[in-house]
């Protein structure tokens, strides 16, 4: 028996998917595998799990595992579902890549797509559970995909060896017809459960023209006209990255500073609210709105600008050209702490204890506003939000068909994407979505975003599922396949780095080479297949501690501060320039001397985890030496976690951290990169020559194996001021030498 707080209770009846417990159990109890529909908010990711421990899928040998595309869901959500219960976190856990809470009392864990994914490598049949639900599975993530491709297959092994297990896949869209109309995956369609969330209205207000340039800017005023002129009800505002949502929550910060000495009384309330200019009359009829299907927009309420709350204010009736905009940019300029705003950023790199402010009430007498990249649009619900200012663009990561190379653009977003946006505006009352784009841009958007397989390289996936002996990927029940030009680029890349055996004869047995020991050592390392051949590699001349640092380091997302963020406060600004290049003269001295050279950015990588182990890692060092700590922490860990499988994989091994690691000497300098570029060949340059130069711009590029233009060093590069000198060992093929710098994040197109 589950014994709950009485407000817990009370909020718990609120939500939708309780008033269906009965029947989802029934679902569940009848059926092997059900899908759950039900829009964000409506309580699946924090109820599922307790309604399945209640009827005692948990009481058992087997636990209750939950997965999540994202990491800040794993742990926030383990953490809410524990507090609903008042259990500990030991029952109720979490587990990510790097860290977790799980113990041998664990009874519902949630984890990342990832982690699962790992498990079913070690147990096929996951036995440690009696029910997996995984959620999100709208956003058709790629670890998502081939779980329920696995767990299609794993589900009735269980049921057939007399162990049953149930599957539930949750999504926040009815779109779930590639899960249920898919003959190869479920045979006999699993059953939907919808569950009719009580969606208030919510008005779309799009604008008449759409800003191309400067969104980030239309954006800011746009809440700023929000903030000044509508009723209480916080605001969310979509952007695309974190360097957008600093900058708009700088701005916003002030025009409507806080000080929360003052606003913790009564009377700021009150002033608060005298000097709110909305017009009482504008309010009522917004209640009147019609409701809005956020699955089906085929009648959607266009108003552009009559209906508009904003009318006559709003940048819509003077189209962005009239002189009213740059008054109004002036009048948002200007601090007014009349009418404080409570800004908060969330973004998934965001330290979790930021991460959790959203939750919390704000201020008495401010107006809540969360500045928020795409998290916000399903995984994590904000509490009352009336407002929603939607830029309609996402940023997506890229990868070049011909290079591999990935790098983050922002696009359109899809219209099934934005309405989910708006849909954040409705949760607790009428609410309004502002769309900075044209209703005639929005016909444009794509209806639904696609399921990221079908936009990734693969080789990781193919590589997990030989090590699972699926020889013919081709054949595995994708709920969306990936092209056969992605699975052959895979399979190829696999060859190339002998994780594959060599087709004796290419075309025949094209798509379904056995995995070679190779591949499965690389298998079992926790990283992309090139990482794993370098991991695998590592024995030699002691370099192994040296591979794990780096490769380490490079599979953590960025691990120095964005040097060119735009600073919070005039005070940083300056503090920022300075800061500036001392930072990158530090990241030149960690490049190191001599042959150290010969690593490039790599040793850069190698000399900052060295440094900051060897001063213990602590958010001082990492901030004075332009770190990101979240990051080195994951470095730390990341470097255990591949130190214990090396160790696991040779037994002689005996590799261990080293926290005082001395930087390498020469002949491994050279040993290392031999090492590295094994897994890199594929992403290696060379200097461009005299007779290549096409353009004068070209001067300083290199040239690539698969691109026709050359690619540049990064101003960001400890090598970009001193390019390498032609190395003296260096791996060679027809065209000569090759440098190895060039990462994929130090690489862009186009002369910088
Ligand atoms: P769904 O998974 O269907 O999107 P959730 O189960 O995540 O819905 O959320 C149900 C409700 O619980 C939401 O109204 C949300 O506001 C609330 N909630 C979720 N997490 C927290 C939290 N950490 N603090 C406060 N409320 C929360
Ligand atoms: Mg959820």
């Amino acid at each position: 028996p589950v014994d709950r707080m009485p407000e817990i209770q009370e909020a718990r009846l609120r939500l939708p998917v309780l008033a269906e417990e009965q029947v989802i159990m029934e679902a569940v109890r009848e059926n092997p595998c059900i899908v759950l529909c039900g829009e964000t908010g409506s309580g699946k990711t924090t109820q599922m799990p307790q309604f399945l421990y209640e009827a005692g899928y948990a009481s058992g040998k087997g636990i209750i595992g939950i997965t999540e595309p994202r990491r800040v869901a794993a742990v926030s959500m383990s953490q809410r579902v524990a507090m609903e219960m008042n259990l500990p976190t030991q029952v109720v856990s979490y587990q990510i890549r790097y860290e977790g809470n799980v113990t041998t009392d664990t009874k519902i864990k949630f984890m990342t797509d990832g982690v699962l994914l790992k498990e079913i490598q070690k147990d096929f049949l996951l036995q440690h559970y009696s029910v997996i639900i995984i959620d999100e599975a709208h956003e058709r993530s790629v670890y998502t995909d081939i779980l329920i491709g696995l767990l299609s297959r794993i589900v009735p092994l269980r049921n057939k060896k007399g162990l049953p297990m149930k599957l539930i896949i949750m999504s926040a869209t009815l779109r779930v017809e590639d899960f249920t109309d898919n003959k190869k995956l479920f045979p006999s369609p699993p059953p939907v459960i919808k569950v009719d969330a009580r969606q208030f209205p919510v008005s779309i207000h799009f604008n008449k023209r759409t800003p191309m340039e400067d969104y980030v800017g239309e954006i800011f005023h746009k809440t700023c006209k929000i903030h000044r002129m509508l009723p209480p009800g916080g605001i969310l505002v979509f952007l695309t990255g974190q360097a957008e949502v600093h900058d708009v929550c700088r701005r916003l910060r002030k025009a409507f500073p806080f000080r929360r000495s003052t606003t913790d009384t009564g009377k700021e309330e009150e002033t608060f609210k005298d000097t709110r200019r909305f017009k009482k009359d504008k309010q009522k009829q917004a209640v009147a709105l019609p409701r809005i299907h956020l699955d089906n927009y085929s009648a959607l309420p266009v108003d552009e600008g009559d209906e508009d709350q904003l009318a006559g204010v709003d940048d819509d009736e003077c189209g962005y050209e009239g002189c009213e905009l740059d008054l109004g940019e002036d009048e948002d300029e200007k601090a007014d702490p009349s009418i404080p705003l409570y800004v908060l950023p969330l973004y998934s790199l965001l330290a979790p204890e930021q991460q959790a402010k959203v939750f919390q009430a704000s201020p008495a007498g401010t107006r809540l506003c969360v500045v928020a990249t795409n998290v916000a649009e399903t995984s994590l619900t904000i509490p009352g939000i009336k407002y929603v200012v939607d830029c309609g663009r996402v940023k997506k990561r890229y990868y070049d068909r011909v290079t591999g190379v990935s790098s983050f653009k922002v696009s359109w977003t899809s219209q099934a994407s934005a309405n989910q946006r708006a849909g954040r505006a409705g949760r607790t009352e009428p609410g309004h979505c502002y769309r900075l784009f044209s209703s005639a841009v929005f016909g444009d958007f794509s209806e639904f975003s696609e399921a990221e397989i079908t936009r990734r390289p693969v080789e990781d996936l193919v590589l997990q599922m030989k090590d699972l002996n699926i020889d013919k990927v081709v054949n595995f029940p994708f709920p969306t396949a990936p092209s056969g030009e992605a699975l052959m680029a895979a399979e190829q890349l696999l060859v190339s780095l002998g994780a594959l055996e060599e087709p004796p004869h290419i075309e025949r047995a094209k798509l379904s080479c056995p995995v070679t020991p190779l591949g499965r050592a690389m298998a079992s390392f926790p990283v992309a297949p090139r990482f794993a051949k370098m991991l695998a590699l590592g024995r030699q001349q002691d370099c192994l501690p040296y591979v794990i640092a780096v490769v380490a380091s490079m599979t953590v997302r960025e691990i120095f501060e964005d040097l060119e963020r735009p600073a919070a406060s005039e005070d940083e600004s300056s503090k920022l320039a300075q800061n500036k290049a001392r930072l990158m003269q530090m990241r030149r001295l960690w490049a190191g001397q001599g042959p150290s050279l010969l690593l490039g950015d790599l040793m850069v990588l190698l000399g900052a985890v060295g440094a900051c182990e060897y001063a213990g890692c602590t958010p001082q060092f990492c901030e004075t030496n332009g770190l990101r700590y979240k990051a080195m922490v994951e470095i730390r860990r990341l470097r255990g976690q591949l130190t214990n499988a090396v160790n696991a994989v040779c037994s002689e091994g005996g590799v261990f951290v080293d926290s005082k690691m001395a930087p390498p000497t020469e002949s491994q300098v050279i040993c290392l990169r031999q090492i590295l570029l094994a897994g890199l060949g594929d992403h290696l340059a060379r200097r461009i020559r005299e007779e290549e130069i096409l353009d004068p711009k070209w001067k300083n590029g290199y040239k690539t194996p698969l691109l026709d233009d050359p690619v540049f060093i990064h101003p960001s590069s400890a090598l970009f001021k001193k390019p390498p000198e032609p190395p003296s060992i260096a791996v060679s093929n027809r065209e000569g030498l090759w440098i190895p710098q060039l990462l994929p994040q130090y690489c862009h197109y186009g002369p910088p």
